[in-house]
């Protein structure tokens, strides 16, 4: 078997064998590249302690990630290498991260420790370390603990979730034993921060086998989000369904937690971001809304929610909702021909603003914000063209038959 490692770290593997310890690439990497894809990062252990590894790249750029347990990021041209010292996970009395790390020599130990057989790989120069049957398990797409699935869950129960998350995206299936234990030590996750879950969750939710590891584990999702007890099975798997032409987060969020309580608190709990807090809320309280497919009436969608939202709630009713799925087309193709023809239909797009109502001489007040809207309203409607002068005339108009009703 033989991997190709980028030269980056290569150059790295060899300072840190050149110096005397041993050098391996290790975890997702490895299993990444067994498995023809590309690796996301590439992750070294090795046998030199933290300071020996500053040593070692001291001609080189290097963040001190986790000295604490054993990392250090090395830059090499550009790239980020996270080089870890072999270590042993000491107990988990907190159940969220070990209470102290070990250091070792030894490759194996620092295999051991590993959640997954599948991410329980060594390999360099010398070839490949499997002790607990990794390459087998990548062959035969399956999900296994290293050791007994009971005890690596009970150190640390965030592995329930991984184990989920690497099914998903790997589209590997969960071996039995690991599977049961998943089922019976769920409970594990309430105490797990909801950072770490939020990080495997939206990585679960964006892989491959997303549908069939959501439903056949609802249980396990639901210890962390209880609102989708509200859905029946055949609902849940509407859903899943709907979401598998959704390429984005927010989308796939939405349809999942569409009608199942306040989105926006839902998602605060979970430590979700504004944006995407923002973005799922607009989404949920759209999604029943009817989109006919007329200029005015797109114009003021794209006003009230903005075009990319509207570009994203569209493709979502058009998922869920087979019988609108014409209108949807038609009204797509309309929002396209007025983004792309820059017509006006919000205040940021209206050829005249606060200021220049003012420089006309209104009086500061809510009145502008007033009357710049009812301009708009009568651009959308395409009752006034969106051109300076003429926005203007109007407004001079309107200002007209106010004065003379308040004579
Ligand atoms: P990805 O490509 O998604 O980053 P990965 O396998 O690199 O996948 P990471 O979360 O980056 O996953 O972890 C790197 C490696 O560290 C894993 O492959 C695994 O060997 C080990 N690891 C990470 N988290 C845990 C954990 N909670 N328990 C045990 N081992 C872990
Ligand atoms: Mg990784």
């Amino acid at each position: 078997m033989k991997i190709i490692i980028p030269g980056e770290v290569v150059t790295a593997l060899d300072i840190l064998q050149n110096n005397g310890f041993e050098a391996y690439i290790v975890g997702g990497c490895v299993r990444d590249s067994i498995m023809g894809k590309k690796p996301s990062d590439w992750d070294i252990a090795t046998s030199a302690r933290p300071e020996e590894i500053l040593e070692c790249f001291n001609n080189y750029r290097t963040i001190e990630t986790g000295l604490k347990h054993g990392t250090v990021t090395v830059i090499v041209k550009k790239m980020q290498i996270e080089i870890t010292t072999y270590r042993i996970d000491g107990e988990y009395s907190d159940r969220r991260r070990p209470d102290k790390v070990t250091f070792t020599n030894k490759i194996e130990l620092d295999l051991q420790r590993r959640d997954f057989t599948i991410n329980a790989l060594a390999y360099n120069q010398n070839g490949i370390i499997d002790i607990f049957g990794g390459l087998h398990d990548i062959k035969n797409k399956i999900v296994k603990c290293v050791g007994h699935p009971d005890d690596r869950f009970n150190e640390d129960g965030l592995r329930i979730l991984r184990a989920l998350r690497f099914a998903s995206v790997l589209n590997f299936s969960i071996d039995d034993q690991t599977s049961d234990s998943i089922f019976k030590n769920k409970a594990l996750l309430h105490d797990i921060s909801t950072e770490r879950i939020n990080m495997e969750f939206n990585k679960l939710i964006m892989g491959i086998n997303y549908q069939n590891i959501i439903f056949n584990y609802r249980d396990i999702i639901e210890v962390f989000l209880p609102e989708i007890k509200g859905l029946s099975n055949e609902e849940l798997r509407y859903r899943l369904n709907s979401m598998k032409e959704l390429n984005s987060l927010t989308m796939r969020l939405a349809v999942l937690l569409q009608g199942l309580g306040p989105t926006d608190k839902i998602l605060m709990n979970l430590k979700y971001d504004n944006k995407t807090v923002k973005t799922v809320k607009i989404l949920t309280e759209n999604i029943n809304e009817k989109i006919y497919p007329d200029p005015v009436n797109i114009k003021r969608w794209l006003n009230k929610i903005n075009s990319e939202n509207l570009v994203n709630l569209i493709k979502i009713k058009k998922a869920m909702f087979d019988n609108e799925y014409e209108e949807l087309a038609k009204s797509q193709v309309i929002m396209k021909e007025i983004l792309a023809s820059n017509q006006c239909y919000n205040l940021r797009t209206l050829a005249i603003n606060g200021q220049d109502l003012l420089d006309a001489g209104m009086p500061k007040g809510k009145r502008i914000g007033m009357i710049l809207n009812k301009v708009l309203n009568e651009v959308i409607e395409g009752k006034l063209e969106n051109k300076k002068d003429i926005l203007l005339n109007y407004v001079y108009g309107m200002q007209k038959t106010v004065d003379k009703q308040n004579d």
